[in-house]
């Protein structure tokens, strides 16, 4: 067993109550590997208690539940934050130095420390990947319950083992993954695809009204009295976001959302080139070299990503 696998399993041992969480916003690499684990903790500790925390998502709900934190117990419990690189976008934690341990395991570049003990891997696809590795390095013990959540999450990540994080770890992982726990892959993916007509309409209605510039920059503004012409909500964007990938003529693409309830602007962007990450900092957001967002206080700011972005997509063509 590696030694920084050791140490994760021993802490995981060490504690009764643990608490998981994950970032905002949750997508399923979050939601997949926060749920992952507590299964993967509970088959193999049943006697613990083991809570996932944050908002639940609708959108996800075949995820599964989430649990209520218990503010009586954070100070004797051991926090594990999953696919989250810094505090602000800790889903349901403001402090999580007010735990007795933290590990944060996650696959973003590192921004924030807050914790006692990190396994980063910015390498690995997804961090459901890593939860997996975690599993047949250490003797937490798989299930079919959390095979299931982590497969989901690792190829929505991975976008059905399209992106560039997709390695032969990836594979082999997953392929040990499916001869040992025998999943049903065609369920999950229904889980996964099956999408409202709305989605589908308001990709077409995107990808006619996208701009794209010489240097391979798409961009589009979304106004609240769109997504309400839609009868969708801000989360839209994001739906469909990963759609404009493998288009000639684009490089990078970005969304720009109102979020009229919040008074901010909602940020998606993505990329098949030049890294977008280090951009979106800059804008008080970050993520992934190729898939990032932000929230914007001040629209005047749409403007200035439009231009760094398009400076970045100039840049790496050069
Ligand atoms: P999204 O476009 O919301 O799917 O986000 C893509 C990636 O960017 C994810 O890895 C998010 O964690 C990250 N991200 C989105 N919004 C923000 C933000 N406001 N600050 C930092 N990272 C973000």
């Amino acid at each position: 067993m590696k030694e920084l696998f050791k140490e994760i399993y021993k802490k995981i041992k060490e504690y009764d109550k643990i608490v998981i969480a994950r970032h905002i916003g949750a997508d399923p690499d979050a939601l997949g590997s926060t749920i992952g684990l507590k299964e993967l903790i509970l088959n193999t500790f049943p006697e613990k208690k083991v809570s996932v925390i944050g908002v639940y998502s609708s959108v996800f709900k075949y995820m599964g539940r989430m649990d209520k934190l218990n503010e009586k117990e954070i100070g004797e419990s051991l926090l594990i934050v999953c696919d989250t690189p810094n505090i602000a976008r800790i889903d349901g934690i403001t402090n999580p130095r007010d735990f007795a341990y933290v590990i944060k395991i996650d696959h973003h570049p590192i921004i924030d420390k807050f914790e006692d003990l990190k396994w980063v891997d910015t390498s690995a696809s997804s961090v459901c990947q890593m939860l997996i590795e975690l599993s047949y390095e250490t003797r937490l013990k798989m299930n079919k319950e959390a095979a299931e959540k982590l497969y989901m999450g690792l190829v929505s990540d991975t976008n059905r083992f399209l992106y560039d994080y997709t390695s032969p770890k990836t594979f082999m992982l997953v392929s040990k993954l499916i001869s040992d726990t025998k999943i049903d892959i065609k369920p999950l993916y229904d889980n996964l695809y099956s999408r409202p007509l709305i989605d589908v309409r308001f990709l077409g209605y995107v990808a006619q009204s996208m701009t794209v510039t010489e240097g391979g920059l798409g961009y589009l503004t979304i106004s609240d009295e769109v997504i309400q012409r839609f009868g969708g909500d801000t989360a839209l964007s994001g739906n469909i976001i990963g759609s404009f990938n493998n288009i000639n003529e684009v490089l990078v693409w970005v969304i720009f959302t109102e979020d009229k309830k919040n008074n901010l602007i909602k940020v998606n962007a993505r990329s098949r080139g030049p890294e977008i990450h280090t951009v979106l900092e800059k804008f008080g957001g970050g993520g992934h070299p190729m898939a990032s967002g932000a929230r914007l206080t001040n629209a005047e700011d749409i403007d200035k990503v439009i231009k760094a972005l398009e400076e970045v997509c100039k840049n790496y063509r050069k």
